[in-house]
């Protein structure tokens, strides 16, 4: 039997897609194993040059550790290289684009049994099917994105939006009576249903009505989305407990003058209103964002802005990403009239806002202690404690004195908080 192993890099939509792949390929008779596999497949991600860069060096590691295993590249960087003949001198054995990745498991059979590789055509397939170890499954609703920010390459490498239809996604939920979590993954939110007249209010309120999950969260749900109807909605399904309290709403920056040159259309007063209407409805919901450092013309004080910004939202998680010009996007051509930050101003403002955001995130985590909780048990044990994930995506330790089912929620307290940890027990 021919053994093969996936690699994923950047979003959840990514990850979504290496779990399809995962199912694929063993459905298809390949076995899953990590070291030196007859196939190693890498799922690109080309959103900074840091992305493409561990990507190369993967496929390198990949190919001198394992001579005679084939690799197999697919996603935004790989399609990116094939567009711009960037892959001459990459030591790669198959390259297959976005256009083409759900054809991904049928193209490395022809390979493997000698036939040439076609463009096979068609549509993206919106894929979800895959079981987390924990309950949960990743299940990709959208693909593609319209807006293209400044900054962005996406729009370029996933091409125009394409969703999941509401009732495959829940058919698709239905079939796994055990499951415990749906995360639901886009590339962007917003434009869930473009293509279908299908709105996400309605993907969210179907899932709760006509499936049993006990917990619905999005991997990300973006600035666009969050909206008067939406904010409504939330209020209104809040005692259902259904929807995970989990809001990963990537803004970009805080300052009104970079926001209008990364085209992201909104200000950060508008943001702010709206993450603060999330914090009214639930002061226990955890937002978090994406914030880029060091985009063209940033200055000290449009970097104060976003600090300020980040400073008094309610945002209390960061993921910080150093501005990349990518080729063909249209912040390449706005470098020739706006000057880029340096490297050395890029680390420094990282590191000043990983500080601010380290400290809003162990704020956030003591604001949790005493209040109780349903927990979701992960596979994961950290020195006689389990790790679960509370009804906002925290994570929390518990010591386990009775067996405990992987497959069902269970009520607990959150007792303390100790070294970057919250610690708590079943009741
Ligand atoms: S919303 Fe903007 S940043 Fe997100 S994928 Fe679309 S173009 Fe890129």
């Amino acid at each position: 039997m021919k053994s093969f192993y996936c690699y994923s890099f950047g979003c959840r939509v990514n990850q979504a897609e290496k779990e399809v792949i995962d199912g694929e390929m063993q459905n298809s008779g390949f076995s899953l194993k990590e070291q030196s596999p007859n196939i190693s497949i890498i799922n690109t991600c080309a959103v900074t040059h840091k992305a493409e860069r561990e990507a190369k060096q993967l496929i390198f590691k990949l190919k001198r550790e394992n001579p005679n295993g084939q690799v197999v590249i697919t996603g935004c960087s790989a399609t990116y290289w094939k567009k711009n003949n960037l892959l001459k001198n990459l030591p790669v054995d198959l390259v297959v684009d976005n256009i083409n990745k759900e054809f991904l498991v049928k193209l490395i059979q022809n390979r493997l049994s000698g036939q040439a590789s076609s463009n096979l055509g068609g549509q993206n397939k919106i894929g979800m099917d895959k079981y987390l170890n924990s309950g949960r499954a990743l299940i990709k609703i959208q693909d593609g994105c319209q807006r293209f920010c400044s900054y962005c390459i996406v729009p370029y490498l996933r091409g125009t939006p394409k969703s999941a239809k509401i009732k495959d996604i829940v058919s698709q939920i239905n079939k796994y009576p055990d499951l415990q979590e749906a995360i639901l993954t886009a590339i962007n939110t917003e434009a869930f249903g473009f293509d279908t007249g299908e709105k996400l209010i309605t993907l969210i309120d179907q899932t709760i009505e006509v499936t049993k999950i006990p917990r619905i969260s999005f991997g990300s749900i973006h600035p666009w989305s969050i909206n008067e109807e939406f904010l409504n909605y939330y209020k209104k399904i809040l005692p259902l407990k259904r929807l995970v309290n989990f809001f990963h709403v990537p803004i970009q920056s805080g300052s009104n003058k970079i926001l209008n040159l990364m085209k992201r259309g909104y200000t950060r007063e508008e943001i702010m209103e709206k993450l603060r209407s999330i914090e009214r409805l639930n002061k226990y919901a955890l937002i978090a964002t994406d914030v880029i450092v060091g985009f063209l013309d940033e200055t000290d004080k449009d970097f104060q802005d976003t600090y300020d910004f980040l400073e008094k939202s309610p945002i209390s998680k960061f993921h910080i990403f150093r501005f990349s010009n990518r080729n063909n996007t249209s912040a390449h051509y706005m470098a020739r009239n706006l000057k880029e930050p340096s490297n050395g101003i890029k680390m420094k403002r990282a590191k000043i806002l990983a500080k601010l955001g380290k400290e809003k995130y162990e704020k956030f985590l003591k604001k949790n202690v005493g209040r109780t909780s349903t927990v979701l048990f992960l596979n994961n044990k950290f020195d006689g404690y389990q790790e679960a994930l509370l009804d906002n995506q925290l994570q929390i330790y518990i010591k386990v004195i009775k067996p405990i089912q992987l497959t069902q929620l269970y009520e607990a307290k959150i007792l303390e908080y100790k070294k970057g940890k919250l610690f708590g027990r079943i009741i």
